[in-house]
């Protein structure tokens, strides 16, 4: 299915790891190429940078927060490492017993740096843990139709257990007739709007659940934190990363409340809540003000903010004040090194899954 998924760097984050406490059996992926994957030079980082990022420093001290950084640090880049470990162990234990390896379909149409990025990742991902992928990279000026052809080719391939057409598509293209090809058996991105309903409705499974909020909720579950019964806040409402979420967190049986860019009184909402998931886009918007003490903070965001010291000449920071919110909450994942690892290790999960489930496999 469309794929929007990013990934950040790796932290080098190493402090303060909680212990995990549950380890699901999860998932999988694979990889091969059809067409030469085009690889651009180093992502230059996103289109918007921000120049005018809001301070985020310890003067903005409130009368809750410690003067030192108490809360944990949700390590996402080992909990992926850990995960695609999982991953890597049941593809070979699937291609022993059944002489199958799970694979992933990546459609790339046209030349943006930044999305020949991810897909370079996504495949770099499948790599590591013996799953095959296939590349088609189109160019800008490809038609709908071509489009459509390849998907219906990968929807027939047995090969082929996941598609992911990369986003942004070119303007000319209908994205949704595109999105809405991919099979839902093969919709490893689980943006399909049936993945989506199912996910929606009590009693009912999707088949895949969108990638970036499983990481959210696998972070969750890794490190032992009660969902249950706890008030969670999601801020932002996407359809790729808030919504699905949001509804997660209420499959999980938390009390949900959704702040978006029309909520009037977003710090005082985000105030009440046990579990903060954010996924805005704006740096640092979230202040320490806004987090009750003992909060467990999920950052999503992924924000370029100028910085001259880096040879970059910018750095990536999340919608949480990190410094801030390392004061007060209990625990929170850093950007980059949080959630983004995640994301990549959930869709080799629902890949593997998708092969699993196509062979009747547990
Ligand atoms: P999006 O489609 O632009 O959605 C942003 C959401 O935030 C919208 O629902 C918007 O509200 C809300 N919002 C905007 N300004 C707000 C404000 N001032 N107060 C409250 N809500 C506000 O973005 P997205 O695709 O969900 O991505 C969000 C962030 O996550 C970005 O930084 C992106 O780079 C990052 N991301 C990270 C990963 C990862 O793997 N770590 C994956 C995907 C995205 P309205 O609905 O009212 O407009």
């Amino acid at each position: 299915m469309a794929s929007m998924i990013f990934t950040d760097p790796s932290s080098s984050v190493t402090a303060r790891l909680l212990p995990f406490t549950r380890f699901s059996n999860s998932v999988v992926s694979l990889r091969r190429f059809v067409g030469p994957l085009h690889v651009g030079p180093l992502l230059t980082f996103p289109r918007t940078l921000s120049l005018l990022s809001p301070p985020c420093s310890s003067r903005f001290i409130i009368a809750a927060m410690a003067t030192e950084p108490s809360a944990k640090v949700i390590d996402g880049k080992s909990v992926a490492k850990q995960i695609r470990e999982e991953i890597s162990a049941h593809v070979s234990k699937m291609k022993d017993a059944i002489g199958v390896v799970p694979g992933l379909a990546v459609i790339l149409v046209g030349d943006r740096k930044d999305s020949a990025t991810y897909v370079r990742n996504k495949k770099k991902a499948c790599e590591s843990v013996g799953i095959n992928s296939f590349e088609v990279h189109l160019p800008d000026d490809a038609s709908e139709q071509e489009v459509l052809k390849f998907i219906s080719d990968f929807n027939h391939d047995p090969s082929v257990h996941g598609i992911l057409v990369q986003l942004p598509l070119p303007s000319h293209m209908n994205e949704q007739n595109i999105l809405n090809a991919v099979m839902i058996e093969k919709d490893v991105d689980g943006f399909h709007p049936l993945n989506i309903g199912r996910l929606a409705m009590r009693g009912r499974e999707p088949l895949f659940v969108p990638c970036t909020p499983k990481g959210c909720i696998e972070l969750l579950h890794r490190y032992g934190f009660d969902i249950k019964g706890k008030r969670a806040v999601v801020i932002g409402r996407s359809n790729i990363v808030g919504m699905p979420a949001a509804l997660l967190l209420q499959r999980e049986d938390a009390t949900v409340s959704i702040v978006h860019s029309r909520t009037k009184n977003p710090e005082e909402i985000t105030r009440q809540a046990d579990i903060i998931v954010s996924a805005v886009g704006q740096p640092n918007m979230v202040r320490g003000s806004w987090i009750k003490p003992g909060a467990v903070i999920i950052d999503v965001g992924i924000n370029p903010v100028e910085d001259a010291s880096s040879p970059r000449g910018y750095r990536l920071v999340g919608d949480v004040c990190y410094e801030e919110a390392c004061k007060i909450a209990a625990a929170v994942t850093p950007v980059p090194g949080g959630v983004g690892p995640m994301t990549i290790a959930m869709l080799l999960s629902n890949t593997l899954s998708s092969a699993k489930r196509a062979y009747n496999l547990k």
